[in-house]
């Protein structure tokens, strides 16, 4: 065996910030940053053009037709200067078979001094001027002895203010003069089959082309991105496997208290799902599963049931909800249930009791805690925490959540959301973890009835509501912004509790997330004892509120809102056994789209089929008027647009990781790579040195 000299790291120019190019600044680099999401050196690599321009047409002046770009190679024969105010200088041009002129409606002494007879290439745009081909404002223009600094096919990168597009040239160039071969990361046979090129070759391809780049190049720098994602979240879960857990088994004397209490019968689906948690629990292995279950499926009681499990066996539990009001909710349904001590702890809970919580919990005579994030800080020590739940967290990153079972030393997590999460979704985002569904809702459920109603209607839809709450019922109205602002004629909270009150009277109770948090409680409060029974509220009201008797729900301006949301709020209504109804309000005037989207609510009740679907149209770019660009954490590739890649993609990391589970092999370290250039740090770190 030879022994080499230690290459230096090819990756290590790449993975340098970008100041250390040559003739890039800290204010440029922090530019370019800020553009491209990320700081390194291969970030500005994953930066792509948008399109290309391709100025390889050199027509002779009597062939340039307008449309299209040319380049041209001329003699300056004249300067017209502009004949008037707001008239544009004008250079004629000449190459022998006819005449072009060059527009220029901000000449620069560069364009003025231009002596005729002088030789030049220019290339830009053709169209026409008084009957003659004309470029306005060409992009480029050289001397003929410096041609060759005109790209023949020119990269044109999305670019912000502060950035010109020959800075992002210069940069680029620089940024490619650094990327050196790359071992493969892929299967041999796969890139075979598809045509695809190395991974250098195809940023080479893409970032200064020589030609037209093929999409197949594109495809193959997805597919990298992809695979880098799924090999990430392969290792996360075997690294999870590999750690040891604890059986926590229990004798079911607990649970069956807690389950008197309820006073019901689980569901099929509640029963199947604590199973799959019970086994989890009982494997020696750490137990990360995420419960998915549409609003109001009965996730509460599954997560009680599987924390009463760690108390028999002589273990701690924590439930973690996102705000004080949920915390507050979940705790008086635990405090209900549990035949043991149940403690709250947020933000809010201070002296004395908070004091009280923390030695009850440090010295294990508290066995089940709620609480919001408070629960995760320093000074909150646990005797022996083994079950952490966190509840509508699909807020969170991978990283994140990682970190969350950290408190207990082997502490099972089992995270519950609420909103059901589109399939390709839990295949990127949620990889590395197990996943129960809870599909059905309780027994007795009735139906909620969706309806659509154009602004217009207002009056008669306000005469509804008055009959029922003659009726007795109990009716949230949800608006989207709390003021009215000038730039905006969203119905405003205030205004819309202003007018109601004015209908209604003193049943009239308002909610909104500028209040301070005691009023903003004490409002819905009021709302669950029945003291209010219209809530006017912003949309404080999605995450998990239970007011049983709520059987109304009015939304202004549906339309902007996200469907997975309106699905959430409506899941606020048909609670209880009788009838329900969600009565959207839109604009007058819908695009095609957005009725699609509200008729698409009005007609399923399925959380999983309407995530489907709002992801997809997320997907198709527009989301209440914003731009979505794809999925965080991905840049070259979509996973939606993508979803076969996906899967396959999936299936390669499995392969490569059954046959080489520390990625040692040739393919492995080329693996590794792969994993540092697309910033999968964390899953990089579950591997030894080497
Ligand atoms: P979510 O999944 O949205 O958190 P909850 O746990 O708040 O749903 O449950 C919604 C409502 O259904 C609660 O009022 C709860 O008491 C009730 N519920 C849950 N499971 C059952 C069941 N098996 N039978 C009857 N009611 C149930
Ligand atoms: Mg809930």
């Amino acid at each position: 065996m030879t022994c080499q000299p230690v290459n230096h790291d090819p990756l290590a120019p790449l993975l340098a910030p970008l100041a250390t190019l040559p003739g890039i600044g800290a204010t440029l680099a922090e530019r370019l940053a800020r553009l491209i999401g990320g700081a390194r050196v291969i970030d500005l690599l994953f930066h792509l053009p948008e399109h290309y321009a391709d100025r390889r047409a050199r027509p002779a002046l009597r062939d340039l037709r307008p449309g299209g770009v040319a380049t041209i190679a001329v003699e300056v024969v004249r300067h017209e200067p502009p004949a008037g105010p707001r008239q544009p200088w004008r250079v004629v041009v000449g190459d022998g078979t006819g005449f072009a002129e060059l527009v220029f409606f901000r000449p620069t002494p560069r364009i003025t001094a231009l002596a005729p007879g002088l030789r030049l290439v220019v290339s830009g745009a053709v169209t026409l001027s008084g009957g003659r081909p004309a470029l306005v404002h060409p992009e480029h223009l050289q001397p003929a002895d410096r041609a060759s600094l005109i790209p023949a096919i020119e990269p044109i990168w999305p670019l912000t203010a502060g950035i010109a597009p020959w800075q992002m040239r210069k940069a680029i160039g620089a940024a490619l003069a650094s990327l050196g071969e790359m071992p493969e990361w892929l299967d041999a046979a796969l890139v075979r089959q598809r045509g695809w090129p190395g991974f250098t070759p195809a940023l080479r391809a893409l970032q200064a082309p020589a030609t037209p780049p093929d999409p197949l190049i594109r495809q193959r720098l997805a597919y990298d991105e992809l695979f880098a994602d799924q090999l990430a979240l392969a290792l996360l879960r075997a690294h999870r496997r590999a750690r040891p857990g604890r059986a926590l088994s229990g004798d079911g004397r607990l649970r069956a208290q807690a389950l008197a209490a309820f006073g019901h019968a689980l569901t099929a689906g509640q029963t199947r799902v604590l199973a799959e948690i019970d086994a989890d629990l009982a494997g020696p292995r750490r137990m990360l599963r995420l419960l998915q279950g549409d609003v109001g499926s009965g996730k509460t009681i599954v997560a009680a049931l599987a924390m009463l499990r760690a108390v028999e066996a002589g273990a701690q539990a924590a439930l973690m909800a996102p705000t004080e009001l949920l915390a507050r909710q979940h705790f008086r349904v635990l405090e209900k249930l549990s035949p043991v001590r149940v403690a709250l702890l947020t933000g809010a809970v201070r002296g004395a009791v908070r004091s009280s919580v923390l030695d009850g919990l440090a010295a294990g005579e508290i066995p089940l805690v709620v609480g919001t994030h408070a629960l995760f800080q320093e000074s909150v020590v646990f005797r022996d925490l083994a079950l952490a739940v966190i509840d509508e967290q699909h807020r969170f990153g991978v990283d994140q959540r990682l970190e969350l079972g950290a408190k207990g030393r082997l502490a099972d997590v089992l995270v519950m959301t609420a909103t059901p999460i589109p399939r390709t979704l839990l295949l990127t985002q949620w990889g590395e973890m197990e996943v129960s569904r809870l599909t059905e809702k309780p027994a007795g459920r009735r139906p909620i009835h969706t309806t659509l109603h154009a602004q217009a209607t207002l009056p008669e839809l306000i005469e509804a509501i008055a009959r029922a709450l003659a009726g007795g019922a109990r009716v949230y109205w949800v608006c989207p912004l709390v003021e009215e602002t000038a730039t905006s004629d969203l119905a405003a909270a205030e205004a819309r509790f202003a007018a109601l009150r004015a209908r209604f009277g003193a049943v009239v109770g308002l909610a909104h997330g500028r209040q301070e948090t005691a009023a903003r409680e004490a409002a819905l409060a009021d709302f669950a004892a029945g003291r209010t029974r219209l809530l006017v509220a912003t949309t404080v009201v999605e995450v998990g509120v239970d007011v049983r008797e709520a059987r109304v729900m009015v939304i202004e301006h549906a339309e902007r809102f996200g469907l997975a949301q309106l699905h959430q709020l409506r899941g606020r209504v048909g609670r209880g056994s009788s009838a329900s109804f969600c009565l959207l309000l839109h604009a007058d005037q819908l695009t095609a789209v957005a009725r699609q989207r509200l008729v698409l609510l009005r007609d399923t009740e399925d959380g999983f089929v309407i995530a489907d679907a709002d992801f997809r149209l997320r997907g198709g770019g527009d989301l209440l008027g914003k731009r979505q660009s794809g999925l965080p954490g991905f840049r070259l590739a979509d996973p939606l647009a993508h979803e076969a890649l996906l899967r396959l993609a999936a299936k390669d990391a499995a392969l490569l990781l059954a046959r080489d589970p520390e990625l040692v092999s040739p393919r492995g370290q080329a693996a590794r790579a792969a994993l540092r250039l697309f910033g999968r740090r964390e899953a990089a770190r579950t591997l030894r040195a080497g």
